[in-house]
C-alpha cells in the first residue's frame, strides 16, 4: 500500500479522538510498522488479552496475527495484559481498542469509565471470541457488546451462513456458507434486534447449539459515532493461521477504525 504523507490522513469516525494520536510525544508505547519509509503514527489500536478466567491457548497467536494485519494497514498496535492504559490520557491516543479472547472481571470500577468515556468519543471496540465471555457485572459493557456468552458444546466442524456478503468488508471475502472448525458460541439471547448481523451459524450443521435456527455468530454495531465488531470465532489457535478468518477479522477491524477499504487491497 502507498505510505500516506501525513499520518494523520483519516476522516470520518477515526476523526474522532485521534488528535492525539498524530502527537508521538503523546503515544503510548507502539509497535510501529518496521519496513522501510516513515513511521506511520496512525491510527493506534490496543490489544488487550487480559484474563480473570478461562485463558485460551490461541492469544498468543491472535496478538500476532492481529497485529501483523493492522501494521499491514499502517495501524499502530499496543498488545497488553495490564490495565494500566485504561485512563482518559492513554485512551485518547487509540482510535480502538480489541479485547481478544479477554475474560472475566478484568477492568476496575476507574478503569471501567474511562473506557466509557472512549466509547462514548467515538472509540471502535473489537471483540474476539471470549471477548462475550467478559465482564459479565458491567452493564455498559454487556450492552455495547450486544448479548453475552452462556455456553457451547465441544470444539467441532459447523457451517456459517454469510449473512451480510458484499454488504460489509468483515464478510466481502467469504464464501456464502462456509465450513469450519471452531468453539461455537451459544450468547443469553439473540443481538438480532440491535445488531447487523454479519454472520449465523447453522444448528443443525453441528452439535449442541441452543439458540435454534436463527444463531447469530458476528455482528456489528454503531452507537452514537462508535463502531463495533465482534467476531465469536477464533477459539482455536489454527484460527490465526486461516486465510479466511485473517480476511474477516482485518474487514471487520478496518470498518470499525473507519478504515477506507482501499487500504487493505
Ligand atoms: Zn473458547
Amino acid at each position: 500500500m502507498q505510505r500516506p504523507p501525513s499520518p494523520c490522513r483519516f476522516a470520518g469516525p477515526l476523526a474522532l479522538g485521534l488528535s492525539l494520536a498524530c502527537s508521538p510525544e503523546r503515544s503510548v508505547e507502539t509497535l510501529s510498522p518496521a519496513s522501510g519509509g516513515a513511521p506511520s503514527r496512525a491510527p493506534g489500536l490496543l490489544i488487550f488479552s487480559k484474563t480473570a478466567g478461562y485463558r485460551h491457548a490461541s492469544i498468543g497467536k491472535g496478538i500476532a496475527a492481529v497485529s501483523a494485519l493492522c501494521e499491514e494497514g499502517g495501524i499502530s498496535v499496543t498488545a497488553t495484559e495490564h490495565t494500566d492504559l485504561f485512563t482518559d490520557e492513554a485512551l485518547r491516543s487509540l482510535a480502538g481498542v480489541v479485547f481478544l479472547s479477554t475474560t472475566g472481571d478484568v477492568l476496575n470500577d476507574a478503569e471501567q469509565a474511562a473506557f466509557e468515556r472512549f466509547i462514548e468519543r467515538g472509540g471502535a471496540f473489537i471483540g474476539i471470541h471470549a471477548a462475550a465471555d467478559t465482564e459479565p457485572d458491567w452493564p455498559f459493557y454487556r450492552s455495547l457488546l450486544g448479548a453475552h456468552f452462556k455456553s457451547h458444546p465441544a470444539i467441532q466442524q459447523a457451517e456459517l451462513r454469510n449473512e451480510a456478503q458484499a454488504s460489509h468488508p468483515a464478510t466481502r471475502p467469504l464464501p456464502k456458507t462456509w465450513q469450519r472448525r471452531d468453539e461455537w458460541y451459544d450468547f443469553d439471547h439473540s443481538p438480532r434486534p440491535i445488531a447487523n448481523i454479519l454472520l449465523t451459524v447453522d444448528e443443525d450443521s453441528y452439535t449442541g447449539g441452543t439458540m435454534g435456527e436463527d444463531h447469530p455468530i458476528a455482528w456489528t454495531r454503531e452507537i452514537g459515532s462508535s463502531r463495533v465488531f465482534y467476531t465469536a470465532l477464533g477459539h482455536t489457535e489454527e484460527s490465526f493461521e486461516e486465510p479466511l478468518f485473517l480476511e474477516h477479522l482485518r474487514g471487520g477491524i478496518f470498518w470499525a477504525l473507519g478504515l477506507p477499504e482501499s487500504d487493505t487491497e
